[in-house]
């Protein structure tokens, strides 16, 4: 059994009252993990420490600032394989997965190193004054202390991405990771601590089950925004507890792939395959519908079906699995809802439904319809839901009619096709001729709708975490 000790002030600590949770490891269901469960008070005891960080951290120059984050990275790149094999460990993703993840944890480093150089504020002419003697600028300053709250799927890349990006933007941040994946976070502490030179406080951990964590952390006074990751549920009682506080909400998708009658298909499928199979169909934006038109629909769906075959399920630390458990037997209930719904209403089963413990098959319904379940709500597993539609407003409409708008994909062999439904998707992004799967630590990333609020990466990502201050300056009233 490991035993974990939470980081407050560059400190190892264990939890006031000295109670510990365990984690399991969803392919073994062995508990491998012995962690603090924290309340209230190592909330506040967190809270204070980073609120001395900031006021350390300010007076660093950007230059040295920079410094510490190739050194954080480095040290990330060294323990990659370690961290790796933890993730796996903690939420059952395979190794082969948990190495991407490592990559682009790292990768959030040398980002925002570079972020960090280009905040900057503006200059605006003024609109009413004669005489000229006004000037007026914006400052990007930083929030204070930020609270950061994290999902299991990702469970390094997501806390670092937001705290690597609060950091480079001058806040200190108390980290809650998930408590299928408290490890993780507090290994992403540990490397900042190793760095060295960074303020002690500058990234805190606190860990424990269920919400009370979190829903300290996101009440605290002094914690000035939230960056939360989950599910839309909790999500909306987290922004409603919160009260005015600046909110960045990465929630949940029910992603579609809309395949017209002029698509590639193959390059469909593929884009299906690692939409709907990745992590097992863990990532929040996972393609769970397939809409498609109905002369192309019996040939996508053979060819689907035999790519499908070829995934294999297993022990997630083998080089060979290509597909691991899910995460819990609460999440695994959920799945086997979402299945037994769509079948009692008509679907057709092609391939899948069933599980062994927490190892689901790569299931694939057909003949779906926009009353069962799985067309509205979130599944989070490695289930495709396939719907047919005769014209390209109904396309449209299907891939809209959930309460989410997270990333939707379209595959279309025409340029006009391409802009006027990509224009007509709700979505924070449209990934033409290619997975809902898509990332690039660059461009913006974020949802509309019930998907969320706020945008992560690249320039996006470090300016969410600043006030826009607005200075005017009287040049005329001086002695
Ligand atoms: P979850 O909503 O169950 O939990 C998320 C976090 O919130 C956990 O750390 C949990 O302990 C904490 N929490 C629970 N109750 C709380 C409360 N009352 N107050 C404050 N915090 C509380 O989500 P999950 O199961 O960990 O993650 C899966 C979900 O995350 C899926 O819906 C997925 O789509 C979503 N997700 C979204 C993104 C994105 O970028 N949009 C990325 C990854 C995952």
């Amino acid at each position: 059994m490991i035993k974990r000790k939470i980081l407050i002030d560059g400190e190892e600590v264990d939890s006031e009252s000295g109670k510990t949770f365990e984690v399991i490891n969803p392919a073994t269901q062995e508990p491998f993990e012995e962690v603090p469960e924290c309340g209230e008070s190592e909330v506040r005891r967190a809270v204070e420490s980073a609120k001395r960080a900031v006021k350390e951290w300010a007076k660093i120059p950007v230059v040295k600032k920079v410094e510490l984050f190739e050194k954080v990275r480095a040290i990330l790149d060294e323990r990659a394989e370690k961290h790796a094999q933890l993730t796996t460990r903690e939420c059952g993703k395979t190794v082969r997965e948990a190495r991407v993840e490592a990559l682009f944890t790292s990768g959030h480093w040398k980002i925002m190193a570079a972020e960090m150089q280009r905040l900057r504020g503006k200059t605006y002419p003024n609109n009413y004054e004669e005489s000229n003697n006004l000037r007026i600028f914006t400052t990007r300053e930083p929030i204070g202390v930020v609270g950061v709250i994290g999902p299991w799927n990702w469970p390094f890349d997501i806390p670092t991405l937001a705290s690597a990006a609060a950091i480079a933007a001058g806040n200190a941040v108390v980290l809650k990771p998930s408590s299928n994946t408290p490890g993780c976070g507090i290994e992403i502490a540990k490397v900042i601590r190793d760095a060295g030179g960074f303020p002690k406080g500058i990234l805190n951990v606190v860990t424990g089950p269920g919400g009370t964590v979190g829903n300290a952390l996101v009440t605290h006074p002094d914690v000035g925004a939230i960056h939360f990751t989950g599910s839309t549920k909790v999500g909306e009682k987290v922004a409603r507890s919160g009260g005015v506080k600046k909110f960045i909400l990465e929630l949940g998708d029910a992603g579609p792939m809309i395949v017209l009658e002029d698509a590639n298909i193959d390059a469909a499928i593929k884009a299906n395959m690692f939409g709907t199979f990745h992590q097992c169909g863990e990532n929040c934006t996972s393609t769970q519908r397939v809409i498609i038109h109905e002369k192309v629909h019996d040939e996508y769906v053979d060819k689907l079906i035999s790519e499908v075959r070829k995934i294999r399920v297993g022990d997630p630390l083998k080089e060979e699995t290509d597909m691991g458990p899910v995460i819990s037997e609460e999440q695994a209930k959920n799945i086997d809802f979402h299945i037994k719904d769509a079948l009692d209403k008509g679907a057709g089963l092609l391939i899948g439904g069933k599980r062994e413990n927490l190892f689901y098959e790569p299931t694939v319904l057909d003949n779906v319809t926009q009353d069962m379940v799985i067309a509205k709500e979130e599944v989070f597993g490695p289930v495709v839901a396939i719907l047919k539609f005769r014209n390209k407003d109904e396309a449209v409409e299907i891939a809209n009619s959930t309460i989410y708008g997270l990333q939707g994909a379209l595959f279309t062999s025409n340029l006009r096709d391409a802009y006027i439904i990509s224009e007509k998707m709700k979505f924070g992004s449209v990934i033409v001729n290619d997975t809902t799967n898509h990332w690039d630590q660059l461009s913006p990333f974020g949802g509309v709708k019930g998907s969320g609020i706020g945008r992560e990466c690249g320039h996006f990502g470090i300016e969410e975490f600043t006030d826009i201050k607005r200075t005017v300056i009287n040049l005329a009233n001086v002695r």
